[in-house]
Order: C-alpha cells, then structure tokens, then sequence
C-alpha cells in the first residue's frame, strides 16, 4: 500500500460493539446472534447489515440502535449499509442465538413441522395464532404442559 493510507477501522472493535446490540423484541439476543450483520467494509468504513423481515418495526430500531451504539463507542464515521440480496433468512439466526431463544422460553426457527417445546421439549404443540406478541413471531400451545409459547416464523 503506497500514497496516502486510509485509516482502516478496527473490525474486531466494531464487532464488540455490535456483539452488545440487542434485539429490540427479543433481548437475550444481539444482532450478531440473529445473523443480520454480513460483516464490516473498509473505505468508507461500514457495516453491512441485512433488514430481517419487510416491514417488521424492528429494522428501524435496530438500525438506531447501531447507529447509538457506534457514536458511542468512537466510531461516528462508519456507516450503516443495507445489504438486501440474498434477504435475511431465519437460517441466519446462528447456533448460539438458537441456544438463547430456546433459553428464553422462544422456539427457534426451524423448517419442520414438528415444534419442540421450549419449556418441556414435547413435541405435541400447535400453533394458536399466526400472530404473536410480534410481527415476527407466532403463538403456539404446549400440549403435554399446557404452556402457551412464542415460536419465530419461517419465511
Ligand atoms: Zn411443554
């Protein structure tokens, strides 16, 4: 590298900050979690991201809440890149992010029929409603511990 070098941000240090962006609607998990940051670009210094579902409220908070984030932790001049192809799938969600829904009483995504209770891990549930406490997320019942239970929709 010759001439005048940018200064290259620090992409582990903007994925800490990252890392401690939660889910507005979920909590336990941080963005990174839900799989929706597809990495940092050099030259202007950004962060790519991909929206979950259109329409779903949340993008728009949590594009604020990275904008926060970020000034708040020094680093004001990067930016926020909306990367739409491929679009967000729940496969996305990584292995952790499904171990902490799972841990907060959330059933994680998955393209089976069968839906494991979260609370019991009976396998004997049905869905109450297609709307949940979200958009994003659907009603379902227990049938063996009778626990109602919010289960993340499929695309
Ligand atoms: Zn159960």
């Amino acid at each position: 590298m010759g001439g005048v070098a940018e200064m290259a941000i620090d992409e582990a240090a903007v994925m800490a900050v990252l890392e401690a962006v939660l889910d507005p609607e979920i909590p336990v998990l941080s963005i990174t979690d839900l799989g929706i940051v597809r990495g940092i670009a050099q030259h202007p210094p950004r962060v790519l991201i991909s929206p979950t579902y259109t329409g779903c409220p949340a993008t728009v908070a949590i594009e604020t809440s990275i904008r926060e984030a970020l000034d708040s932790a020094g680093f004001a001049d990067v930016h926020i890149e909306r990367v739409l192809f491929p679009p967000w799938t729940t496969d996305w969600i990584t292995k952790r992010g499904r171990e902490r829904l799972h841990a907060y009483g959330i059933a994680p995504p998955s393209p089976s029929a069968t839906v494991e209770c979260p609370l019991c891990g009976s396998t004997d549930t049905a869905e109450v409603s297609r709307f949940g406490s979200t958009p994003c997320k659907a009603q379902w019942r227990c049938n063996a511990c009778l626990e109602p239970f919010d289960r993340f929709k499929c695309h």
